[in-house]
């Protein structure tokens, strides 16, 4: 059994004060509370607020994630906050490779996979992240792309590093667009990337990995993407900074069994 795993990536949304108040909605929600026995669910807030998320979070089953780390340990890198860092103030996982990382901040897979190994070896789950631009899928090389990415990312990584690891299909052309893969397109690059991991793995590696889809997921498509087989969770942009639409993908996730 693969036990869904939903997170939201906040992004550079809310300050302390709104970021504490959703924190706690998020507790406060008996819709969201009583799916944790069922799913696995992370918050992702912006660096300056997972201290104190750490704090509200304590005792609760919802786990802490960053959006992004350094690839070194410490030293001359300005601006930067390393995993070692996000371990002491509490993460439990960390977004790697996003798409808004590769665009604008020009991350390559290679700097990826290097952030990779770093965040594995402070013990981060790194939710690594691949997909598709409009123009890739439109010129049908998707599946050249996703396949291309995730050698890249996970170059070197050994069968032991790849249980904690989880991958994010998110087409680029779906993420904040409000267009969503269909069900369908999700299904078949899910089904791609398991079948890849079982090629670079094992079979047994590739049934246990959870494959996150992410691009527009909101209540009223949830459903029916987490009931693709090969979909194992969500990685929320938008919909998770309202704790009443992130409680509810939580809550239908809960619902869909598999
Ligand atoms: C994301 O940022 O990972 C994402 C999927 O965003 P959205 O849900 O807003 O498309």
């Amino acid at each position: 059994m693969r036990r869904f795993l939903i997170a939201g990536n906040w992004k550079m949304n809310l300050d302390l004060t709104e970021g504490s108040a959703l924190i706690q909605a998020m507790l406060g929600n008996s819709d969201l509370q009583s799916a944790l026995d069922a799913v696995d669910v992370v918050a992702c807030p912006p660096y300056t607020m997972l201290h104190k998320a750490a704090d509200l979070l304590d005792g609760s089953a919802i786990a802490l994630g960053a959006q992004n780390m350094h690839q070194e340990e410490e030293g001359a890198y300005t601006g930067e906050v390393s995993g070692k860092m996000l371990v002491s103030v509490g993460c439990e996982y960390v977004i790697l490779g996003h798409s808004e990382r590769r665009q604008y901040f020009k991350e390559s897979d290679e700097l990826i996979n290097r952030k990779a190994k770093a965040a594995l070896k402070v013990g981060l789950k790194p939710i690594i992240c691949v997909g598709e631009t409009l123009n890739q899928r439109e010129s049908g090389v998707t599946n050249q792309v996703v396949e291309e990415q995730i050698r890249g990312v996970l170059e070197d990584l050994t069968v032991q590093d790849m249980r904690a690891v989880t991958i994010a299909y998110e087409p680029v052309w779906a993420i904040g667009t409000g267009k969503t893969a269909s069900p369908e397109q999700a299904q078949e690059v899910h089904r791609m990337i398991r079948e890849l991991v079982g090629n670079l793995y094992s079979t047994e590696l590739a049934d246990q990995i959870r494959i996150q889809y992410g691009g527009s997921m909101k209540p009223a498509n949830a459903l029916e993407l987490l009931s693709q087989p090969d979909v194992n969770g969500g990685l929320i942009g938008g919909a998770c900074l309202k704790s009443e639409s992130f409680s509810e993908i939580v809550k239908i996730a809960g619902g869909v069994s598999k």
